[in-house]
């Protein structure tokens, strides 16, 4: 049998014997496998991600608050997962609040690990202004007559079933639907190249704090756990091959062998060289939702970067009537032409990057800003014309 035949059966076995409440790491392998844009996509995302643990210092600042559109597709074929606009209402306001450390429950993180808890200055809304713009609640809704459509691939098609997302660069798309065994929910990696499924896809029974959701995951907390995927945090454990050398890429998380499902007592260990154990009550472990409790630090700037990087089209939503959260770091260089020792200066907070191109479009240099003002060495180019890119600028710049 050939190799890729093999591992795609596997995996399917895989998703039809799923006891994980979490489907992300499965999802996103089989979405690699079937698509090559997207498989290139989270190779850039775990380089981004590996640059920014060993390169990138904590405290990064400048970094103003977004508010993202979202649209929720509400896909059932009974009408009890009809779900209210209430319940939708109750989660958006959980990943508001938890999203933003506001969470009341916040006193309950052991202390060891209590000053880590972040605001990522993410905040969400039903989108007001669907994608021909004319005024919407941000919900959509959908009769199928298809069982468990969200484990099938077919959630996002509308003439098979589903229902369309609206462009996702521009809205966060999420789609409540049945889904098969204990799943509860998934979310698709922010690659460079996006998915044509991206989104994140949750089970009624685990979405918002009424109605159809049920204990112990009717908190909301899943939910706040799958958009931890959608800005491109791993599981606590890294992957699943259960070693404690595998990596999560975030720095001030403890290495975890594992998932810990319920609600654990402090401290539990897992890997021998963490003095404190597992930080069981991350949003990016397996908890119960009444002991899922924070975000780290580290956590909040991967995600900052991913809205600032790969996710970045968000920033022009046009998802709201009247909002224009428009704010593009600006950049200047002198001297400009140079020999090669540039100055460079941004204003409207830090880029994420800053590349350099040659005139084929060949990325020559990156640099990961630390400081308003710096000095960049580039005289390792030849002489010529380069293209700097900041995010969304482009400077020309002249090496003499
Ligand atoms: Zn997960």
């Amino acid at each position: 049998m050939p190799k890729l035949v093999f591992i795609l059966l596997v995996l399917f076995t895989c998703r039809l014997n799923a006891q994980e409440h979490c489907a992300t790491d499965l999802e996103n392998q089989l979405e690699q496998l079937h698509d090559e844009d997207f498989a290139n996509g989270i190779n850039e995302l775990n380089k981004l991600s590996e640059e920014f643990e060993q390169l990138m210092t904590p405290s990064r600042n400048g970094f103003k608050e977004i508010t993202i559109p979202v649209v929720v597709h509400v896909v059932y074929r009974e009408e009890e997962n009809n779900i209210s606009m209430e319940q939708i209402k109750s989660q958006i306001d959980v990943l508001n609040r938890d999203f933003n450390a506001e969470n009341d429950d916040i006193e309950k993180i052991p202390e060891v690990f209590r000053g880590l808890a972040s605001s990522a200055k993410i905040r969400f809304q039903l989108a007001d202004k669907d994608p021909y713009g004319n005024f919407t609640q941000g919900v959509t809704r959908k009769l199928t007559t298809l069982e468990n459509i969200g484990t099938e691939t077919l959630y996002h098609q509308s003439n098979r079933g589903g229902s369309d997302p609206w462009p996702q660069v521009h809205y966060m798309n999420v789609w409540v639907c049945e889904l098969e065994g204990n799943t509860l929910g998934f979310a698709l990696l922010p690659g460079s190249k996006m998915s044509e499924r991206d989104g994140i896809v949750m089970s009624p029974r685990a979405f918002g704090t009424m109605g159809t959701a049920v204990e112990p995951y009717n908190l909301g907390r899943t939910f706040v756990h799958e958009v931890g995927h959608y800005f491109g945090l791993r599981h606590l454990w890294g992957s699943d091959d259960e070693s404690c050398s595998s990596t999560d890429y975030i720095s001030d998380t403890p290495t975890q062998l594992k998932e810990n499902f319920g609600c654990k007592s402090f401290p539990t260990y897992s890997c021998p060289s963490q003095p404190n154990g597992d930080m069981f009550m991350n949003y990016m472990d397996y908890g119960n939702d009444s002991c899922m409790l924070l975000f780290t630090q580290r956590q909040v700037e991967l995600m900052q970067l991913i809205v600032k990087t790969n996710r970045s089209a968000l920033f022009h939503s046009s998802g709201f009537t009247g909002l224009d959260q428009l704010q593009t770091p600006e950049v200047k260089v002198y001297p400009n032409p140079s020999e090669g020792v540039i100055h460079v200066e941004y204003s409207n907070g830090l880029p994420a990057f800053v590349e350099v191109f040659d005139v084929l479009g060949n990325l020559v240099y990156r640099h990961l800003p630390q400081s308003r003002i710096e000095l960049l060495s580039l005289e390792f180019l030849s002489k010529g014309v380069y293209t700097m890119r900041t995010e969304m600028e482009f400077t020309q710049i002249v090496i003499q």
